[in-house]
């Protein structure tokens, strides 16, 4: 178990949030409106989003955004987040890195999603709504937004993912305890899910299905707005507190970092730590490398295209440019449940186009036993999702001890696994499987896309 430990206080929570759009060399394409495939305006989107996030998501100047006192404040109940060495681990391994991990798993709801979900929740209530409707994987973003919603007194919707529901119950609990209604999906509330189920009566729901449901009843509620925990510009941009702190830390610890990992669902994590430390890169003055961490199932930047392409499987949201499998890929039930998401958003995939982060894929079984391994050393039970990150740290330290380098590698603890535990049960009754993707399966729903691009 580690103790060396890297503590900020509450008055080094950030004030501003960073958004990297500002400093990218090549800014992301627009999205586009399905029919007319002209640019999205900002007045497209506010049926949907509450006004300031939009704002936020079409940003592409200002470097930083100010992070609300209301949220700031909020942010309090658990931030700063300890920045901790892995001594455990590197003992373990017998590497000759330093190994570094931000611990996000401390939230109250157990992952980093909550840095998101209350400013979400504030712009929403500002905005003068009373409900919000969201989609949610493995739980871990319908705990954050149900937890939120609370906080600033809105009704939520969760449509949750069937494999999840299922397999997850304790997180669909803890959103009914903060007061959410949690529906599986795919239903038959909705016209998305209705034919879905028709089609396949025993589909077991995914990501992409969930936010075609969620979207299509906040379209038929007054008052009511959609939030999205992933993947959009302006969920990555408030994940920045995670790599602003950091870099803090890192100071404090007397080190910077060679590599920035983080574990990759649809980015928002990975944008979070990686951010704050690519904007050293792209001032010039430092080399980093920065990775995503992707489950070998579901590797759209490893293996997708980059093509204008729906962030829902029903065509509901406008095209994104962005590494994609294709919005009718329906991953394996692997446990990383909020890893499971066709594409990469926008900026994430800009970046990656232009070289400026990197990305690795893992396997199940390989992540399972990265994830024993760093609950042994250092007695924390890492959720699915991060143990992709922690298998990638492994593969560097390794890399490191083969060249007899002295690196220093930061990443992303995003989560917990105490809600987790049936995933581990199965991983040592020897259930688990890798669910590796043939090149025909990958290519099956890549090659319906519309070539826009
Ligand atoms: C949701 C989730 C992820 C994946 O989402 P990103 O937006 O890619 O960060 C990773 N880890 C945990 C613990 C999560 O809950």
């Amino acid at each position: 178990m580690s103790t060396k430990k890297f503590l900020l206080e509450e008055k080094d929570i950030p004030t501003a949030w960073y958004n990297v759009a500002a400093d990218m060399p090549n800014k992301p394409l627009p999205p586009l409106h399905p029919g007319t495939k002209q640019p999205v305006s900002a007045e497209d989107f506010y049926p949907l989003f509450a006004k300031e996030l939009v704002h936020q998501e079409m940003n592409m100047t200002d470097k930083w955004i100010e992070i609300p006192d209301e949220v700031r404040e909020l942010y309090k109940v658990w931030r700063p987040t300890p920045l901790v060495r892995a001594t455990g681990l590197e003992k373990a391994l017998d590497t000759p890195a330093h190994i570094y991990f931000k611990n996000e798993s401390v939230s109250p709801v157990g992952s980093h999603k909550l840095n998101s979900a209350l400013a979400q929740a504030y712009y929403c209530k500002k905005e003068g709504l009373t409900n919000l409707t969201t989609e949610t994987g493995a739980g871990q973003w319908g705990a954050a937004m149900a937890y939120a919603a609370k906080a600033f007194g809105l009704e939520l919707a969760v449509y949750m993912v069937k494999v999840s529901y299922n397999q997850k119950p304790y997180r669909r609990s803890i959103m009914q305890t903060f007061g959410a209604q949690v529906v599986a999906s795919p239903s038959m509330s909705t016209k998305a899910g209705k034919k879905i189920l028709t089609d396949n009566p025993t589909y077991q729901g995914s990501l992409g299905t969930a936010i075609s449901e969620a979207i299509e009843l906040a379209m038929a509620t007054p008052n009511c707005k959609y939030v999205l925990g992933s993947v959009l510009n302006h969920v990555c941009l408030h994940q920045t507190v995670i790599g602003l702190e950091a870099e803090k830390q890192m100071e404090m610890a007397g080190e910077y970092p060679d590599i920035v990992i983080g574990c990759f669902g649809g980015g928002s994590n990975f944008s979070g730590i990686s951010f704050p430390f690519l904007r050293h890169k792209l001032e010039g003055n430092k080399a980093i490398r920065i990775i995503a961490a992707e489950p070998a199932s579901c590797p759209k930047l490893t293996r997708g295209t980059f093509q204008y392409d729906f962030g829902d499987e029903a065509g509901y949201t406008p095209m994104l440019p962005m590494f994609t499998l294709g919005h009718t890929f329906a991953p394996a039930h692997i446990h990383a449940g909020g890893l499971r998401y066709h594409g990469g958003g926008t900026i994430v995939s800009q970046l990656r186009k232009d070289g400026l982060v990197e990305a690795v894929d893992v396997k199940q079984l390989t992540t399972f036993e990265a994830a024993t391994l760093f609950a042994r050393v250092e007695g924390i039970i890492p959720a699915p999702e991060s143990a992709h990150a922690i298998a990638a740290a492994i593969i560097e330290a390794e890399q490191a001890k083969k060249e007899g380098k002295q690196k220093v590698i930061l990443f992303n603890l995003s989560g917990h696994g105490l809600i987790d535990m049936a995933a581990y049960d199965q991983y040592f009754a020897d259930e688990l499987v890798n669910d590796d993707l043939s090149d025909a399966d990958l290519v099956k729903n890549i090659n319906k896309l519309e070539k826009i691009i």
